[in-house]
């Protein structure tokens, strides 16, 4: 199958050509022709699987055949509701890249920043908004945008909207669009939540489903590294330099943990910067860049923070901590080995975090590899202590997970040290339990 069978007008098939893709992802092949014939879509999808492309090209087909070719001042004719500012600048930047050959305006609408240019653009009027619930409700509130003139409608990640507490938002920025429009959503999960939204929302969906376009199992060779609570740093610094690693990122629990361990990495001399919700757009946007551009080599991110990141070939994911919820951790690791190249997920588990793993390994249906590092072997007589900080201290207004972290896991098997050329865990498994 290639692009050209889609369907899509020779301007978005160039813009497409000129970004080097010629074969469609599974969710592009599946869900183009679909929104092109006007359906509603529900699709379990996750981030890298191309579905970004998948819901913006139909789209902007759709837009520049429709009959109102322009938009009005303050009317978009299209919505893209997206949990991150990262992600709205994100989705922002693919319908500028796909939209460079046709006369469409888009604009990314997000809290944090000014309202002030965000206002004079959207009174201009563009035909595209893409927008954290937020931020586009102060906007609503103002008056500076009107809704009334919605075609399509595109809830993005839409089980982290509601994981991050958007729903009322969420519901009250429907209730100011026409009943009359296309529906689109793409979720990672399907809760009853987000079935209940589905149920007044989407008329009559399409569903699509793919797996991840690299399966954990394929591209990413996943371990963990059993080492005492006060060890990590030092155990982070000497795998960065004893391997080199050029382009690592690291999640870290909280906030304020992930800026503790940033300054750490860089009194020893290598470069990092911390991502996560305290700090400004600016602040974040270029410590991505700088990542991205390799002048920062570690880029320690909390949950939230990294959500949407789109780095392709990311190298090293290191779960400096283990999330709260086993979920997070197929998230986290779905950050490397995409784009079709390999990558490494490593964890570093100390004694509080051993139900946290077992969580994690029921998930995933199999047990990870442990790994002891000569010279970091945990030491038994340390005891277990609860973990404080829940997994949504970066999240705006959602509840703390609040689990404490005992558990009766059997102690660690010393000692395997092939760390010079670590063998790849094999297995043939795929993770489970996302889509219902
Ligand atoms: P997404 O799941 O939308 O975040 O996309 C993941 C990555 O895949 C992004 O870096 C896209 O630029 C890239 N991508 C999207 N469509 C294709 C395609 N048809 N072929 C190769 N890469 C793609």
């Amino acid at each position: 199958m290639k692009f050209t069978e889609l369907g899509l007008d020779a301007g978005i098939l160039r813009a497409v050509t000129d970004q080097g893709y010629d074969t469609p992802t599974p969710i592009q092949a599946q869900a183009i022709p679909l929104v092109l014939a006007g359906r509603d879509l529900m699709a379990a999808a996750q981030t890298g699987t191309g579905k970004t492309a998948g819901f913006t090209l139909p789209i902007l087909q759709l837009l520049s055949q429709g009959s109102g070719l322009s938009a009005k001042r303050f009317k978009p004719r299209a919505l893209v509701l997206v949990p991150t500012r990262e992600l709205a600048v994100q989705v922002n930047e693919s319908v500028r890249t796909y939209g460079k050959h046709l006369p469409l305006r888009s604009t990314a609408i997000f809290g944090g920043v000014g309202i002030g240019p965000q206002t004079r653009i959207l009174r201009a009027g563009v035909d595209i908004v893409v927008a954290t619930p937020g931020r586009l409700l102060d906007h609503l509130n103002q008056r500076n945008i009107d809704l009334s003139g919605i075609e399509i409608l595109v809830l993005d990640e839409a089980d982290r909207m509601l994981d991050m507490g958007f729903i009322r938002d969420i519901r009250k920025i429907l209730a100011l669009m026409p009943k009359k429009k296309q529906s689109l959503l793409f979720s990672a999960t399907f809760s009853d939540e987000i079935r209940g939204l589905v149920a007044g929302l989407l008329n009559n969906p399409a569903t699509v489903e793919v797996a991840r376009r690299n399966a954990p199992a394929e591209a990413v060779a996943q371990w963990i590294y059993h080492v005492d609570r006060e060890r990590k740093r030092d155990l982070l610094i000497h795998l960065i330099e004893e391997h080199q690693w050029h382009q690592v990122l690291v999640f870290a629990r909280t906030k304020h943990g992930a800026d503790a361990l940033s300054e750490r990495l860089g009194r020893a001399g290598i470069r990092s910067a911390a991502l996560h919700g305290n700090k400004s757009q600016g602040q974040r946007q270029r410590a991505l860049d700088d990542f991205k551009a390799l002048k920062v080599h570690v880029l320690v991110a909390t949950d939230i923070a990294a959500r949407g990141i789109d780095i392709n070939e990311l190298p090293h994911v290191v779960n400096y901590e283990l999330p709260n919820v086993a979920e997070d951790y197929v998230h986290r690791i779905g950050r490397t080995g995409r784009a079709g190249s390999s990558g490494e997920a490593i964890s570093l588990v100390c004694v509080d975090e051993y139900k946290l793993l077992r969580d994690i390994e029921r998930l995933l249906k199999r047990e990870l590899e442990k790994r002891i590092i000569p010279g970091f072997e945990p030491d038994p007589r340390i005891k277990a202590e609860p973990i404080m900080k829940g997994r949504r201290s970066d999240a705006t207004g959602a509840s703390p997970g609040g689990r404490s972290s005992h558990g009766g896991f059997r102690p660690p098997q010393p000692a395997k040290s092939n760390r010079k050329s670590p063998a790849r865990s094999g297995g043939t498994h795929q993770p489970g339990g996302r889509h219902h």
